[in-house]
């Protein structure tokens, strides 16, 4: 039930925003979802079934972005390429993930009166 958790949360921010642009309502909601969060795209949609019943969001149309994992030295910045061994060709210092671990509320798009 992670994604359950989840879609609420990101539906309560989508609420936040539609509250303070006074939307009538909420016609697409764009979530980004890195390749290492963990998240499942179907798991996420059908959570979105259950939770925009009866909200702005009712109508709107959920489309996801998926976010593939980079990786950079931790020690001089550089981009490490994923698949091999995580670790800086130039000064050896381990990578640490960059973007694709992540969860996020991409772009909404409301009507605004
Ligand atoms: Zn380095």
């Amino acid at each position: 039930m992670h994604e359950y958790a989840l879609m609420q949360a990101l539906m309560d921010r989508v609420g936040e925003e539609a509250a303070a642009r006074r939307a009538l309502a909420v016609h697409r909601i764009v979530v980004r979802i890195g390749d290492l969060s963990g998240v499942e795209a179907d798991l996420l949609e059908s959570a979105f079934e259950i939770v925009r019943a009866g909200t702005m969001c009712e109508g709107a149309a959920l489309e996801i972005e998926r976010v593939p994992a980079t990786w950079v030295c931790s020690g001089c910045g550089q981009p490490v390429p994923s698949g091999g061994r995580l670790q800086c060709g130039g000064c050896g210092f381990p990578a640490r993930l960059a973007a694709g671990g992540e969860i996020l509320l991409g772009r909404i798009e409301l009507e605004v009166p």
